[in-house]
């Protein structure tokens, strides 16, 4: 039976909390898939909880249940809902916040599925909802109450085979990665075993992800599509009926691989401990995505495995494209206010970002000249704004083919120790 729970806006008094929760005390080791609609348009947003389902046993941080790094464009609280103490908060960004941004979602309205994931509360909690505004300050969007009685049984999916292909620990505090394989028909089975491997192995190809193995699960899983391939390549328009509804040309960007069936993507990879995903997808054409804490994609290709790190960089370090041009109808980021992307500056606020990694010799803005090749700086031209927005290097894998700079390793490596230490 499928159970509706309409928001319901309750005011709290917020308790500030300090980082000293312990996870026993509040939490059982399950977790528990919010199923939510997340609906509106540009500046007009809502959310519901549809359904609520436990799945596996917790793969997150047990130690850092207060996520404080405030990146992304959504912040998911759980409060006790007697004390209103903050037990549990993750920051995320979301597909649904791209498109209204996108001229369609600034005259129309649109119903976007999402998954939260939360550690199983012992007793009834409030889940907060909350986005940025135009200012990029958190603003309160829906409070729901929620307790074990809104569980359902779920068996609309059945136990896939999952193996690791990266294995190093206790999923406790290791970084679990799980790949799903998009577009491999029974047909497939053996390419697909074989591009789970190599496409693990792209993760590590490139560092700080090559130093970081001995902290990292990778896990695969089988999961065959009705037909070969990713849908979308001709059909602007498409909307693939497929049970993963994998395809291209995802809000008008020809390369952009995403998906919005993220219920049925999450009820197919319910049972295995994951933190981040990965679709690999099974296609020779260019393209892929990535969100932050949402999930990122890619296709496979040897010739160019920085793609998945690429967008893997977006979807778990926050990161934001280092190159100016757009083939989107998608906004990005604004230059009118500090963004939230790790290695992006408006020059704004930019004392949150990278300026203590520059020498002070440095000017900013920084000249795009041979003296500053291999130099951080502040170089004009960055998430899809040739002015007004400035990235740390001049070239850099959030760019092109080329490593990481020292700002985005950074970034990776902090993010690596959060989900880690
Ligand atoms: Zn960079």
């Amino acid at each position: 039976m499928k159970r509706f729970f309409s928001f319901i806006i309750v005011l709290i008094p917020y308790v500030l909390s300090a980082q000293n929760i312990n996870f026993s005390d509040y939490f059982d080791n399950k977790t528990v898939n919010l199923e939510c609609y997340h609906s509106g348009r540009f500046a007009l947003e809502y959310y519901t909880i549809d359904n609520s389902y436990i799945s596996g046993e917790w793969a997150g941080t047990r130690t850092k249940l207060l996520d404080n790094n405030d990146f992304g464009q959504h912040k998911v609280e759980v409060l006790d809902a007697n004390t209103k103490k903050l037990l549990y908060s993750r920051t995320y960004s979301s597909l649904f916040e791209e498109w209204s941004t996108t001229s369609e979602g600034k005259t129309s309205c649109g119903n976007f599925e999402e998954v939260i994931r939360i550690p199983l509360p012992k007793s009834k909690v409030i889940i907060g909802f909350n986005s940025r505004d135009s200012l990029g300050a958190w603003k309160k969007i829906a409070d729901i109450e929620w307790d074990m009685s809104m569980i359902i049984d779920d068996n609309s999916t059945q136990t896939r085979t999952h193996y690791a292909l990266h294995e190093n620990g206790n999923i406790k505090n290791r970084l679990d990665i799980l790949i799903i394989p998009a577009g491999y028909s029974t047909e497939d089975s053996l390419k697909m075993r074989k591009d789970l491997k190599m496409f693990s192995e792209f993760i590590f190809s490139k560092p700080p992800f090559s130093k970081a193995k001995d902290k990292i699960n990778v896990w695969g899983i089988e999961y065959f599509s009705e037909e070969s391939g990713i849908p979308g390549l001709k059909d602007s328009k498409l909307n693939p009926n497929t049970e993963l509804g994998v395809s291209y040309n995802t809000l008008g960007s020809p390369r952009y691989i995403m998906t919005r069936n993220l219920m049925n993507l999450h009820r197919i990879i319910k049972d295995i401990p994951y933190e981040q995903i990965i679709i690999m997808c099974n296609s020779e054409v260019y393209g892929g995505g990535g969100i932050y804490n949402f999930y990122a994609t890619s296709y496979v290709n040897p010739k160019n495995s920085f793609v998945v790190v690429h967008e893997f960089g977006h979807s778990f370090a926050a990161l934001g494209d280092e190159y100016a041009q757009n083939d989107s109808d998608v906004q990005g980021a604004t230059e009118n206010i500090e963004p939230w992307q790790v290695n992006v500056t408006a020059l704004k606020d930019f004392s949150k970002k990278w300026g203590n990694m520059m020498e002070k010799t440095t000017p900013i803005p920084t000249p795009v000249t041979e003296e500053y090749k291999e130099k951080i700086g502040v170089f004009e031209g960055a998430a899809y704004k040739a002015k007004g927005l400035y990235r740390p290097y001049q070239d850099c894998l959030m760019r092109s083919d080329k490593p990481f700079c020292p700002v985005c390793t950074r970034a990776i490596n902090n993010m690596i120790d959060f989900y880690t230490e």
